[in-house]
């Protein structure tokens, strides 16, 4: 059977998700605020089951959610994927008491998880983190500063990665589950081109001790990057999800729109374009579920096949909405329109979660570790 193929529950399912979103999450999800968490759309994920099986679930059901909601309502599929996000280093690496206070609420809808990695100083070079955990009698205090970081400053705690040993680059950082009330943690929210809540956090000698690390102390990179991998091909699965609302509204709108005497769907460049983008979408979505089939199944070149998904995806997602706001002419630009929310939306993901070259750069790594040279004479 090949990787990819879906058995007729799943497509089911996708297809009751896309109902779910568009009419009992859209709704809740217009009477948001934009940059703002939105918890009531937050509770209504919880009710209807669907946080809980982020946890319950492997790789491949996590894409299929992401996908299917986000063909219908982005802010609810993103609002799902960062409570997995923020909270997956604490269903995988959590103590016993960590999960039991917070896990509950995250499946409910009712904490607000966050997942923070990235500095000024540390995007793309995650390694070299410098928020500090300087020891302090049995614990560690927390001082440095986090940004970009989704659902700050609203969360209700962070999965937040310190150095403990300076100078160990990967190998001295430790993941901490910090909650939002501890004293001296700030933030602020960032206004950006992306609709869903940014902030930064600021932590100021923050007190943390052995029952708020998330694993071992300096093995939390390995935390960040098993979140990445499992994330990686998801954050891929959303792209397809906006790619298909964008190619879908396109086969709508070129099917309808008159022009020169026809359709806009009657002249050959348009309608290549309709399938240079049903071509892509796709394409990516095959690679998507072939990547979460392979971490499903634990195979060995998860990695590799997590960079592809995603690098593939995104950029298929950027060029397939691009198209589509281009086939609608001036109303697809206006504020409000599907497209002009979708344009908005699509160009984050070819940056985070390792922008699309950081992704090339895993993929050839991988590449490499196979291939055996034969030294040079
Ligand atoms: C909407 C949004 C939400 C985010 N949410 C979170 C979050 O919840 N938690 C979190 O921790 N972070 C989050 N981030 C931060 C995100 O992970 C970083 O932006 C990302 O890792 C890139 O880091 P940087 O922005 O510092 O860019 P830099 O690392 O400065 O890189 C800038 C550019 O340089 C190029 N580049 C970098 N490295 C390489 C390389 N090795 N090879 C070739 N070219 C390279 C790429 O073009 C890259 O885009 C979010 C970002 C955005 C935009």
């Amino acid at each position: 059977m090949p990787a990819f193929s879906l058995e007729p529950e799943q497509h089911a399912w996708r297809a009751e998700l896309r109902t779910l979103a568009a009419q009992r999450l859209r709704p809740l999800a217009d009477k948001g605020e934009p940059g703002h968490v939105n918890r009531p759309l937050l509770a209504e994920l919880g009710r209807l089951g669907l946080l809980a099986r982020l946890f319950a679930s492997g790789a491949l059901e996590l894409c299929l959610m992401r996908e299917s909601l986000a063909q219908a309502c982005t802010e609810a599929e993103t609002a799902l994927a960062l409570q997995g996000l923020g909270a997956h280093p604490v269903h995988a690496h959590g103590s016993p008491a960590q999960k039991e206070r917070w896990l509950p609420g995250v499946a409910e809808g009712g904490a607000v998880a966050a997942f923070a990695l990235s500095e000024p100083g540390a995007g793309s070079d995650a390694a070299a983190l410098a928020l500090a955990a300087e020891p302090d009698g049995a614990g560690w205090r927390l001082t440095g500063e986090k940004c970009w970081i989704s659902n700050a400053p609203e969360a209700d705690f962070y999965t937040v990665f310190a150095r403990t040993t300076p100078g160990a680059g990967a190998r001295g950082v430790t993941a901490f589950l910090v909650p939002a009330d501890r004293p001296g943690l700030t933030g602020s929210a960032l206004q950006m081109l992306s609709p869903h809540p940014i902030g930064a956090l600021r932590f100021d000698a923050v007190p943390v001790t052995a029952a708020d690390v998330l694993g071992e102390a300096d093995r939390g990179f390995a935390v960040a990057m098993g979140t990445l991998n499992l994330f990686r091909p998801s954050v891929g699965a959303f792209a397809v999800g906006m790619a298909q609302a964008a190619l879908d509204a396109t086969l709508d709108h070129t099917g309808r729109r008159e022009a020169f005497g026809g359709r806009l769907k009657d002249l050959q460049t348009v309608s290549h374009q309709v399938a240079e983008m049903a071509l892509r979408t796709e394409a990516a979505r095959l690679m998507v579920y072939a990547a979460a089939t392979a971490y499903d199944r634990g195979a060995a070149d998860v990695p590799g096949r997590a960079a592809m998904a995603k690098l593939l995806a995104t950029e298929a997602a950027q060029y397939v909405v691009d198209t589509a706001v281009q086939l609608h002419g001036a109303r697809a630009l206006r504020r409000g329109h599907l497209l002009e929310h979708l344009y908005r939306e699509v160009r984050a993901p070819r940056i985070y979660e390792g922008a699309s070259e950081v992704q090339r750069g895993i993929i050839a790594k991988e590449l490499y570790a196979r291939t055996h040279h034969q030294e040079a004479p």
